[in-house]
């Protein structure tokens, strides 16, 4: 097959869209929209200047998601200087996986001069992720102890480096997988949170002032797509999958997306759409019954949650229990 646009061998076929595109005109319609979606979720305020610049903490993983995310910012924004990236890592303490991931992080970090931290489970909660699979208190998948943990540290890391905004590398199948998780669960509430933690809700929210505005510039962009560029614009990442991550809910719901995609294309695409519109009404129905207005900060650690200790400190206090 050749390129729609200049007729050159085509590496790719979206059956979404049924376009053919040749290397050079994939990459550019995969930074097309990751800048478009910077552009239409506001990320550079009107008021940021050079002297006073935005501060953008990035989640960087060393996966390739987070990687090609880093790596297009930069592209695009390496010279600008109403922005500053800081590319945070987040170590969980998975022997044979994290380690090599951090290796990626190091690399790009310093093939992009950027600003590079790490955080890790061990230093910052007292436990690795091997300690808490083999202890399993709650009886969940690592991956529910992993995801409290991690949105934590990155919360507070940002916050603590000053950032205005939280950027990760989600892609369209990752959002898309969280939409449907919060459909077949029933989970209203944490339908509404996505819209809660999406950038345009917090033009007008005072009770979001105490987060750190999240943004997810991939999420258009389907994962197959993202690992291609990856490998086109030779960025180091780290490929291999979190020995976990099968166990996971979220393992079954990514096969299921599969299928349908491959027998439905599109369908990623259709779920956003109404799971954004579904959620900003959620939203608006969650603030008017005041929901999340009484936000306090946890007994133990500081951070704002709805109880009087956080989910993170409930855990870690169930896991230091065993
Ligand atoms: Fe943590 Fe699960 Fe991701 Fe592994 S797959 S790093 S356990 S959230």
């Amino acid at each position: 097959m050749n390129c729609d646009k200049c007729g050159a061998d085509a590496v790719t076929h979206a059956a979404y869209s049924g376009a053919h595109l040749c290397e050079t005109h994939f990459c550019e319609s995969v930074e097309k929209r990751v800048r478009r979606r910077v552009r239409e979720d506001d990320l550079i305020p009107d008021d940021a200047t050079t002297e006073d610049p935005e501060t953008w903490v990035i989640g960087l993983s060393g996966g390739k998601d987070s990687v090609v995310l880093a790596s297009i910012l930069d592209d695009t924004f390496g010279v600008d200087r109403r922005v500053e990236m800081i590319a945070l890592t987040i170590h969980e303490g998975i022997e044979g996986y994290r380690d090599e991931s951090l290796d990626a992080c190091e690399e790009l970090a310093a093939d992009l001069d950027m600003r590079h931290e790490v955080v890790t489970y061990a230093d910052e909660i007292g436990v690795e992720m091997d300690d808490v699979v083999e202890k399993d208190p709650e009886n969940m998948a690592a991956c529910a102890y992993c995801g409290v943990f991690r949105r934590d540290l990155l919360e507070t890391y940002a916050d603590e480096f000053g950032a205005d905004k939280l950027l990760t590398g989600h892609n369209l199948d990752d959002e898309a997988q969280t939409a449907l998780m919060n459909f077949l669960e029933g989970d209203v509430q944490q339908v509404a949170k996505h819209f809660d933690a999406s950038i345009g809700s917090f033009d007008d929210r005072e009770d979001l002032e105490a987060f750190v505005p999240r943004a997810k510039p991939l999420r258009d962009v389907p994962e197959k797509e993202v690992a291609l560029y990856c490998h086109l614009r030779d960025i180091p990442a780290h490929m291999a999958e979190c020995p976990h991550a099968e166990e996971s809910y979220r393992g079954e719901i990514k096969e299921l997306l599969h299928e349908l995609e491959e027998n439905h294309p599109g369908t990623r695409h259709s779920i956003m759409a109404g799971y954004e519109e579904l959620s900003a009404l959620a939203a608006d129905r969650y603030r008017e019954d005041g929901e999340g207005a009484d936000l306090q900060e946890c007994a133990e650690c500081g951070s704002k949650t709805s109880r009087e200790v956080c989910r993170k400190c409930r855990l870690v206090e169930a896991i230091e229990a065993v």
